[in-house]
This record gives C-alpha cells, sequence and structure tokens, in this order.
C-alpha cells in the first residue's frame, strides 16, 4: 500500500531550484523529500526507495537518471533544460516504460502563455512575423531557454512552417525569467509577455506534477497534461 506521502529524490538539491523546491516540500504535508542527490553523488541507491525523482540539475545527468529510473520503474520529473537531440531521444526512449513530466517551465503563467501563444497564431494567421525575446539572470548556463525553444516549438507547429523562429536571449543581473512573444503586423504589433520573479513557481508546479505523474500510465507528459490545459 502507498503511504500517504509521496516519497522525493531530487536531484540538483544544491542548486537555485533544488534549494526552492526543498523549502517549499518542507511546508508540504503530502511530500516528503527522503534523498537529496548532487554532483558526484551515486543517483542509483537513492533511486531505490523514491516514489518519484525530480530533476532540475543539469543534462549531462540525463542519462544516469533515466537509467537508474527504468531500472527500478520510478516516475521522473524533468525541469532540466538544454539538452541535445540525442538525450532528449534517450527520456523518449525511458518514457516507453515510465511516467515522465518533462517540462521546459513549470509555472502555470507560462503554460497559460503557451495556450494564449497558439491561440493567437490561429486568429492572427500568417501576416504577422513572430519573433521570441527571452531574458535571465547571468548565471543560466543554456540560451536560448527551454521555454524560448518550446514557444519556438509551439509557433513553428501552428503556422505549418519548418521556418526557425527568430529568439534574442538576453543574460543580465539576476532575473529569474521573462519571456515575450512577438507578433508584427501590417500597422499594428501584439506582444504577450510572461515575467517570472521567484522560483517558487516552477518549484510549485515541479511538485504538483510529482504528485500527478505517480498515478500515470507510461508516457512523456507535459505540464499541459499536469494542469489540463
Ligand atoms: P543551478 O546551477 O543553481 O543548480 C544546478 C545543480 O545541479 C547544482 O547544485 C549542481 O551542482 C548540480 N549538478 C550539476 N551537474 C550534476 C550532475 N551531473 N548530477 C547531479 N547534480 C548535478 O541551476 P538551477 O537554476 O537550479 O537550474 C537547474 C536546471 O533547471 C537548469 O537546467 C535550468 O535551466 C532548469 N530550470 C528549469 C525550470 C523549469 O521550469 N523547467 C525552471 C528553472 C530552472
Amino acid at each position: 500500500m502507498r503511504s500517504s506521502f509521496v516519497r522525493v529524490l531530487l536531484i540538483g538539491a544544491a542548486g537555485r531550484m533544488g534549494k526552492a523546491i526543498s523549502g517549499l516540500a518542507n511546508e508540504d504535508p503530502k511530500i516528503d523529500v527522503i534523498a537529496r542527490c548532487d554532483l558526484g553523488d551515486p543517483i542509483e541507491p537513492a533511486m531505490r526507495n523514491c516514489d518519484v525523482a525530480i530533476d532540475f540539475s543539469h543534462v549531462d545527468a540525463t542519462t544516469e537518471i533515466c537509467r537508474a529510473a527504468s531500472q527500478d520503474h520510478k516516475p521522473l520529473v524533468i525541469g532540466t533544460t538544454g539538452h541535445s537531440t540525442e538525450q532528449r531521444s534517450t527520456i523518449e526512449k525511458a518514457a516507453q516504460s515510465l511516467p515522465i513530466v518533462f517540462a521546459s517551465n513549470f509555472s502555470i503563467g507560462v503554460n497559460v502563455l503557451f495556450w494564449l501563444t497558439h491561440k493567437a497564431v490561429e486568429q492572427l494567421g500568417g501576416n504577422f512575423d513572430v519573433a521570441i525575446v527571452e531574458t535571465h539572470h547571468k548565471m543560466k548556463k543554456d540560451a536560448p531557454s527551454g521555454t524560448a525553444k518550446t514557444l519556438a516549438e509551439l509557433l513553428k507547429a501552428t503556422r505549418k512552417t519548418a521556418s526557425e523562429i527568430p529568439i534574442e536571449s538576453i543574460r543580465k543581473g539576476d532575473v529569474v525569467g521573462e519571456h515575450t512573444v512577438i507578433f508584427n503586423g501590417p500597422g499594428e504589433r501584439l506582444e504577450l509577455t510572461h515575467r517570472a520573479s521567484s522560483r517558487e513557481i516552477f518549484a510549485r508546479g515541479a511538485l504538483c506534477a510529482a504528485e500527478w505523474i505517480i498515478s500515470q500510465p507510461p508516457g512523456l507528459y507535459s505540464m499541459k497534461d499536469v494542469l489540463g490545459l
């Protein structure tokens, strides 16, 4: 029988997101972070005793996380961004036998931005040029951000085009994360902007995804699925 709380293995625990998730989990009676791993820690033994693993670390950890989770049949929540095509296919392959939530952005607001962007393209049609501007803190390792790449993929799919969407990446100060989708039309311009002011929005979404994924069948899910958007 499953215990009344969700036992979480947190990977990347010493990082900015790891600390934000630990902080929120401490206040949540439904969550118990039973193990914390960071760079150099073995993942396999910690994986064995958890109900779900949450990864906000680095793409270099992806192969080992997927291998350990597959071995013990543990669901995954993957928030790390910047994966290569090969690393993404490792995640896709693992999702054939495991339930995995893989999201470039765990905030509710950004997932509504994805939905609004889709709607805007449908309504504005092909006469509008689109571009994305994203701004993050100077310590962020990947560029463009995972969220900007998701927005670009969504725009390409909705516009039914293979043409790349221009993305401007700005790295400055301690900006948690800002994304703007710009629609430039003849004589008018529409901008959709999301500004994150706290990492708690991603941490809250990741914990919500962890509670949701443990009762799902194998497959690759996004926050759209978790939120029912
Ligand atoms: P960070 O650099 O502050 O923390 C990363 C942590 O992972 C560090 O403690 C580091 O030591 C550890 N780490 C590095 N390599 C590791 C490995 N091989 N195994 C285990 N641990 C390892 O970064 P952060 O701001 O906390 O972000 C972490 C990741 O999450 C980044 O990829 C970032 O882009 C992503 N992120 C995603 C979302 C989202 O909503 N999906 C939101 C914020 C950040």
